[in-house]
């Protein structure tokens, strides 16, 4: 198990509805040894591919995010929420119906900060049925941006974001994936996934 995968069994509460609430270090609470270790857990997998900007979406996503700019050296941009986009300023716009709120967000970013010479890594806390990235994608596509990578926090993988974005041929990579959750035994599965051969604390000296 990696210290991700550890922290949910530690910490995590699992509620009706399919949902996993990990308030206590992600979501309200931060812990930040937790985010630390996440940015170095991308960094890692992701090694080898450009990255100039790492985007993510208001409001859980920016602390991960922060952190990983602040590995790679890069800037770091955020995509706003609202139900209705309505300023004047020159903007992408997306849309996602959020699972979690269950109403649709329009999501956009000023123009200036996404570019047509961009390689993005994509960042959240959440895969679920994959509503978000998209949008985060749509958002790149439309600058003429470049998606290097989506780097996950954690994935649910009862649910087809995951697997929609690897079949569109995505370089995705959840740090957990959670297999199955049953909230009247609390219990977890994660899915397999493949040592590591560098630790990231080697990724910190090197
Ligand atoms: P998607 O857009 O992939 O359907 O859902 C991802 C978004 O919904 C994430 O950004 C996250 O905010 C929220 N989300 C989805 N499922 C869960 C869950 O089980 N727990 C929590 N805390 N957030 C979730």
């Amino acid at each position: 198990m990696n210290f991700l995968e550890e922290k949910i069994l530690l910490d995590g509460v699992i509620k009706p509805g399919n949902i996993l609430k990990v308030d206590s270090f992600l979501n309200h609470q931060m812990d930040i040894d937790i985010m630390r270790q996440m940015a170095y857990e991308f960094k890692r997998r992701f090694r080898g591919i450009e990255v100039n900007k790492i985007l993510t979406i208001e409001a859980s996503g920016i602390a991960i995010a922060t952190l990983l700019g602040d590995l790679y050296d890069v800037p770091v941009v955020f995509a706003k929420k609202s139900e209705t986009a309505n300023s004047t300023d020159d903007k992408y716009v997306s849309q996602a119906y959020s699972f979690t709120h269950k109403k649709v967000n329009n999501v956009f970013i000023s123009k200036p900060y996404l570019h047509a010479t961009d390689k993005v890594l994509i960042v959240d806390d959440f895969l679920a049925d994959g509503q978000a990235t998209h949008a985060l994608i749509d958002l790149v596509h439309q600058a003429g941006g470049t998606v290097a990578g989506i780097g996950i926090a954690i994935e649910k993988g009862q649910q087809q974001g995951g697997s929609m974005l690897r079949e569109e041929g995505y370089r995705l990579e959840s740090i957990a994936i959670v297999e199955s959750m049953d909230w009247e035994t609390q219990t977890i599965r994660f899915r397999e996934q493949p040592k590591s051969e560098l630790t990231n604390t080697q990724l910190a000296l090197g």
